[in-house]
């Protein structure tokens, strides 16, 4: 599976696929959410900042920053915005292949 759309099935976001809208206006529609591309794209999430707003915005995201800190964050109130520079910086999906694992482990909880 493409990994963009692997990380957005793991944070529970949908992954647009496109399909005619058979009976309205002709246009295409997400199948999932229904929604046109006018409205919604899928990010690219190679880009550390498009992973970060997903995951920011969850319950979890203190355990998330502390797995990329390989589990030595002391205090995750301290430390709720402390994202690696390297990892925000870094644009080939370092940041969402350590989401996805990290995603993973959890979902195997
Ligand atoms: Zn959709």
């Amino acid at each position: 599976m493409d990994k963009n759309r692997e990380f957005a099935k793991l944070a529970g976001i949908c992954w647009h696929e496109w399909v005619d809208n058979l009976g309205h206006d002709g246009g295409i529609i997400c199948k999932h959410c229904w929604k046109n591309p006018d409205e919604v794209s899928n990010p690219d999430f190679t880009d550390a900042r498009e992973v970060l707003k997903v995951m920011e915005l969850r319950r979890d995201w203190v355990g998330f920053l502390n797995f990329i800190h390989g589990g030595k964050l002391w205090n995750g109130e301290l430390h709720a915005s402390v994202v690696p520079l390297w990892l925000v910086k870094n644009t080939t999906g370092k940041l969402r292949d350590l989401a996805i694992e990290w995603l993973e482990k959890e979902e195997g909880k």
